[in-house]
């Protein structure tokens, strides 16, 4: 206080160098913290986003993980990313303040600005915005973009590509060339002919682009460092949980994206998860806990680059929006319940085909739901109560109730004549959406048996964990819009 009023009643110009010193004093603790800002800039960044995974997901997830864990005596039951120092909250809304989609989403993430349902990097206006990706480039970062999804799919092309529409796949497969990534790697492209498959393969000027496309693990496995940009396709590209040995993982295609792109201007890399929205739209526990531990698992090789650049390296986890209102049931859903999800043996995709097979050859005369029994058993592990399907089922499998079996039966009604969506009428549109109607019906109930609940079929509202380590890490603490990710993204890269 008395420097202020001596400064106040000083002499012009006494007071003009008393000033002067004040403001060095200010400024001189400001330049002896450079050097440590500099080195805290964030040079490698990781950003992992699961699509429509919330709350929900992680933690159904880290329940059923920690089961498996502890059944095979490893210590480590939390999941990577709920185990990050940093964790705070994210919005999601779009443009129209409504609930977002991953097209939406990924534009806010990329860009930093809310858009409308289905943009890709393009303001409401469709007025072209810069990606972080372009901006890392210009920085002299190399920068690789990974999906288990397509790469032409909403999420990964919004960090490429710009388009008004989420859907004109070939229009996005074509800026492939032209974006300057250094990685591409997962689904490969869903329409790289064009909508009516009538137009050159996009694969073409991909290849003409300088990128290596490799198809087999053979091929992935032999990528090094002096390979120059890829472009690494994985088809088919399964669920986790029905992926074989010879698959590639999420986490290895994300390891091999470290081994690529790693130079001394550093990387950016983005890694989606991105079948974990699919799962939940079609409200399947198992195959959306899987695929979250299979994110988690490429969360877990950025987390370990991380302890050996811990200064240097940023990694930011977190959904883009929630999918299916999926919910644990805290109070009851202990780990041995979570262990029931265990019993299902493959994705919803798999068991509909299932269904629909025999439905082809079966009418509502002919068919019978004994005739599924076994194959539900199989499945899910569901054990029938005696009297129905000759009490047919898995030894020491899930005991089902009555409700549970009707509930099975008027579903197999309905997937027996073959009519789906919005044409089966709108309560059976509520009931199973487009879905087969048997395999949601059985889902839902390994679901429940588990504790998890589900209340749409759609992307919800939810806020949506954001979870952080490394430079730059505070900045993602609390609450966030998820534009304020990518302003915060670049303030650590000093872009
Ligand atoms: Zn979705």
């Amino acid at each position: 206080m008395s420097v202020f009023l001596h400064v106040a009643f000083a002499p012009e110009r006494r007071r003009r160098r008393i000033f002067f010193l004040l403001v060095l004093a200010l400024v001189l603790p400001a330049l002896s913290d450079a050097p440590a800002f500099a080195e805290a800039r964030a040079k490698y960044v990781f950003l992992m986003i699961g699509d429509g995974m919330a709350e929900g997901q992680r933690i159904a997830a880290e329940r059923f993980a920690a089961g498996e864990r502890a059944a095979s005596g490893i210590k480590e039951r939390r999941l990577a990313m709920n185990a990050l120092p940093v964790q705070g909250v994210c919005a999601t809304h779009d443009a129209d303040g409504r609930v977002t989609d991953s097209a939406a989403a990924a534009t806010a993430l990329a860009c930093g600005r809310k858009t409308t349902t289905g943009r890709l990097a393009v303001d409401p206006e469709g007025l072209t915005l810069p990606t972080i990706t372009q901006l890392a480039r210009s920085a002299g970062m190399k920068v690789g973009i990974v999906s288990s999804v397509t790469l032409d799919d909403a999420t990964p092309a919004a960090f490429y590509a710009h388009s008004v529409s989420r859907s004109a796949y070939y229009d996005i497969a074509l800026q492939i060339p032209g974006s300057g990534v250094d990685y591409f790697a997962g689904g490969g492209l869903r329409r790289p002919t064009g909508p009516k498959k009538d137009r050159p393969d996009a694969f073409g000027p991909i290849r003409d682009a300088g990128y290596r496309v490799t198809a087999t693990r053979e091929e992935f496995d032999r990528l090094h460092a002096a390979s120059g940009r890829v472009f690494a396709v994985l088809r088919p590209s399964p669920f986790d949980i029905d992926r074989t040995n010879d698959g590639i993982s999420l986490a290895g295609f994300t390891a091999k994206g470290i081994e690529l792109l790693d130079n001394p201007k550093g990387f950016f890399l983005m890694v989606e998860g991105g079948k974990i929205d699919l799962a939940c739209h079609a409200n399947d526990a198992a195959t959306a806990v899987r695929e979250t531990i299979a994110f988690d698992d490429a969360v877990r090789v950025a987390y370990d680059f991380y302890r050996k650049h811990p200064r240097e390296t940023l990694v930011v986890v977190l959904g883009d929006h929630e999918t299916g209102g999926m919910s644990v049931d805290a109070a009851t859903a202990a780990e041995t319940l979570f262990s029931v999800l265990r019993r299902q043996k493959n994705s919803y995709v798999r068991f509909s085909s299932t269904v629909e097979t025999y439905v082809r050859t079966h009418d509502a005369r002919t068919a019978r739901f004994g005739d599924v029994a076994d194959d539900l058993a199989a499945f899910f592990g569901f054990r029938f109560p005696a009297g129905v399907a000759e009490g047919r089922g898995t030894a020491g499998g899930i005991t089902l109730d009555e409700t549970d079996v009707r509930e099975l039966k008027a579903a197999f009604a309905q997937s027996v004549t073959g009519m789906r969506g919005r044409k089966a009428g709108k309560e059976m549109y509520r009931t199973y959406s487009e879905y087969e109607p048997l395999t949601v019906a059985a889902t839902k109930i390994l679901g429940r048996k588990a504790g998890i609940g589900w209340t749409t079929f759609v992307h919800t509202g939810a806020p949506m964990p954001v979870s952080a380590v490394g430079a730059g890490q505070e900045l993602f603490r609390g609450s966030n819009d998820n534009t304020d990710v990518h302003a915060k993204l670049r303030a650590a890269m000093g872009l």
